[in-house]
């Protein structure tokens, strides 16, 4: 109740009558209790949105924020305040460096930056120099303010980057994977096609021609499917490995003896020098051979003819390491760690040598596996060397 109390008649300028009214303002009162409540509520509902809240009047100056978009952007802090024009708050990030996309022309960034607020509904994703990804929605208002919402989606986004990057590479690979195999088979049916149709004309050597030829096809398809089978077991880790206790110079041996009529069609000397005392390493035995087999297999393919390959293992570190070096035309500067990719063949060494470019690729996949290394080299005189290195323990391989 709201008393009053006024005199109604004076007296010898006394008042000597008073009229005392009264006034029920409960409604008045719990209008404002009600509306001082919502305020907080609101204010309550800002602070909990689950990302930055920005509202910005419809002449660009900052209304409200909540704590949330104040911590998203540390270095702009200073800026963020009510009254204080968006464009001043923008304008101090592209001086912070904190834009990724306004690196390259600040200016034009930030007039698209505001254009945008005046193009109502409309959401993007604002790249930060710090690596962060900031998802911002913006609304129009009724009354011409812009609401916006700042949300940190830099896992979101590092997840989808992959998962694009591993998209692009899957139909790159399925691309490769279809040539690869079409070319050999289509050799075997041409000739096959080719030795029907001229059965009758035939004389015994053309027919023996044709017949290498498809048996030549068919045996580099044979290759190219079980490496390809490799892969992708490795790929998708159903490979186990089944650990040995093993040493490495008597794998480089075995590996050495298999390929002798190979060294010795090339007039090759192969070397093997063991530096360090050799101490037994454990790991997948037929694996490994594997890898050094491909890798010499390489070494001999790009020697010249009577060169020499050789091959150098040390034990240091509770690792052994493996060099094998040769005196070939070695692989360019840019494409050393590009040799280890799926169908790989550089450019240099193409059409040469019909090798399926899957060999460095599983070697790097056992390599992995086996929790090592593996890369390549130039040598200073000529030629290139391919190393691998390996723990001589392995207390957790990758995948068994
Ligand atoms: P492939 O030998 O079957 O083509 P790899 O994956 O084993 O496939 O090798 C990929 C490519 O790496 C080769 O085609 C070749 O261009 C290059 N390369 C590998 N080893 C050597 C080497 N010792 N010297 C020069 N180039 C090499």
């Amino acid at each position: 109740m709201i008393e009053r109390v006024r005199p109604s008649r004076y007296k010898n300028d006394r008042p000597v009558e008073l009229v005392c009214t009264l006034q029920d303002v409960t409604e008045r009162i719990v209008d404002q209790s009600n509306k001082h409540q919502s305020d907080l509520v609101l204010e309550a509902a800002i602070e909990n949105v689950p990302g930055g809240f920005l509202l910005v009047s419809e002449d660009g100056y900052i209304e409200r924020f909540n704590r949330k978009f104040f911590d998203l952007y540390p270095k702009q802090q200073f800026f963020i305040n009510e009254g204080v024009p968006l464009s001043r708050f923008l304008q101090f990030g592209i001086d912070m460096d904190v834009y990724l996309e306004a690196k390259d022309n600040p200016e034009e960034w930030l007039q698209l930056r505001l254009e945008r607020l005046d193009a109502g509904n409309i959401e993007f994703i604002d790249r930060l120099a710090d690596g962060r990804s900031i998802q911002v929605a913006l609304r129009r208002l009724p009354n011409g303010s812009q609401v916006g919402m700042h949300v940190d989606v830099t896992e979101l986004q590092q997840a989808r980057d992959a998962a694009e990057k591993a998209n692009e590479a899957k139909s790159e690979f399925l691309a490769s994977m279809s040539h690869e195999l079409r070319t050999p088979m289509h050799g075997i049916l041409s000739f096959t096609e080719l030795g029907l149709k001229r059965l009758d004309t035939l004389s015994q050597e053309k027919l023996q021609q044709y017949l290498e030829n498809i048996q030549l096809s068919g045996t580099r398809l044979l290759y190219l499917l079980n490496d390809l089978l490799d892969l992708s077991k490795l790929e998708a880790g159903k490979m186990s490995l089944d650990m040995r206790s093993v040493k490495i110079s008597d794998l480089v041996k075995t590996c050495i003896a298999e390929q002798d009529l190979r060294l010795r069609e090339k007039g090759l000397r192969c070397e093997l020098d063991v530096v360090s005392t050799e101490s037994s390493c454990s790991c997948d035995r037929n694996r490994i051979l594997q890898v050094i087999t491909n890798i010499v297999a390489n070494a001999i393919k790009f020697s010249p003819e009577g060169g020499e390959i050789r091959i150098r293992l040390e034990c240091r570190d509770a690792k052994v390491r493996m060099r094998v070096s040769d005196q070939g035309t070695g692989i360019p500067e840019t494409e050393l760690d590009d040799v280890f990719d799926k169908f790989y063949q550089s450019l240099g060494t193409r059409n040469q040598t019909g090798g399926t470019g899957l060999g460095l690729a599983i070697c790097r996949e056992i390599v992995d596996l086996h929790r090592g290394r593996i890369w390549a080299e130039n040598n200073p005189e000529r030629g290139a060397s391919i190393l691998f290195e390996i723990p001589l323990r392995l207390s957790t391989p990758r995948l068994v």
